[in-house]
């Protein structure tokens, strides 16, 4: 189905964040992932990407960080064309994304303070007492004040990902994009770190999540965009988790 109306009008005055226009992505085995998506997401807006797996949803992830590059079609994201882009710019493009993965991705080696404060040397924050005030305001947030010299593996799954956040949030991205998120934790943990993604929403942050959690999809009554095979099937502006 094509030609779904999406939101993210900027008609409003409201400054626009994402901006996909007719993306087709084909893998070079020939599965077409993204078939004319086109969707337009507003500064500050909170909204869910929902669809079955194997949909097209950590493609379209994907292609927003611009680690894919698509095959037709035009992305661009915090203003930036992704496809005029050179590989000089990337490093800074991506300081405007912040992105959280299900499975955490935390450095094992590293403690939780060393993990956030390593993603503010990778940007090149240069100022050792930036770095630990910065890393210990985010882990304050995210409630981890407590446990900044423990080890990953001394976490548990909730609390990682809480990690995963701080340093996802360190460098104060536009924009925060969560790929199931909570796919790997139970009910109460998945409500708390949909909670510190309220959170996060509220200090200003645009957030993207994608999301298999249907009673957390419901619940939230936020935006969802639903992909179908590689479409986009539909755009609701309060959600429901339509499959
Ligand atoms: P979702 O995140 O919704 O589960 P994906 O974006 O991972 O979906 O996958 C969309 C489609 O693209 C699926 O058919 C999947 O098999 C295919 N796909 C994903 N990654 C690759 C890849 N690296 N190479 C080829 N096909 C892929």
């Amino acid at each position: 189905m094509t030609g779904i109306k999406t939101f993210g009008n900027s008609d409003s005055g409201a400054e626009r964040m994402i901006r996909m226009q007719n993306v087709n992505l084909v893998y070079p085995t020939g599965t077409a992932a993204l078939k004319d998506c086109s969707l337009e997401i507003d500064k500050g807006e909170f909204v869910f990407i929902v669809g079955s797996s194997g949909s097209g949803k950590s493609t379209l992830i994907k292609t927003l960080l611009g680690e894919l590059e698509v095959s037709s079609g035009k992305i661009e994201v915090a203003g930036k064309n992704l496809a005029s882009m050179t590989r000089k710019e990337l490093p800074y493009f991506r300081r405007k994304l912040g992105v959280v993965f299900q499975e955490f991705r935390l450095l094992e080696e590293m403690n939780v303070f060393e993990n956030v404060a390593l993603a503010q040397r990778v940007v090149g924050v240069s100022s050792r007492e930036r770095r630990r005030k910065n890393s210990l305001a985010m882990l304050e947030m995210v409630g981890l004040s407590q446990k900044l010299k423990a080890y990953p593996n001394e976490l548990s799954g909730g609390e990682q990902q809480r990690v995963a956040i701080a340093r996802a949030m360190v460098n104060r991205p536009a924009i925060l994009l969560a790929d199931e998120p909570t796919g790997n934790l139970d009910p109460e943990n998945s409500w708390e770190i949909m909670n510190l993604l309220k959170e996060v929403h509220e200090l200003g942050t645009t957030v993207l999540v994608v999301s298999h959690n249907e009673d957390i999809v419901n619940k939230m009554q936020k935006r969802v965009i639903t992909l179908h095979k590689g479409q986009i099937t539909s755009d609701a502006r309060q959600g429901g988790y339509l499959q």
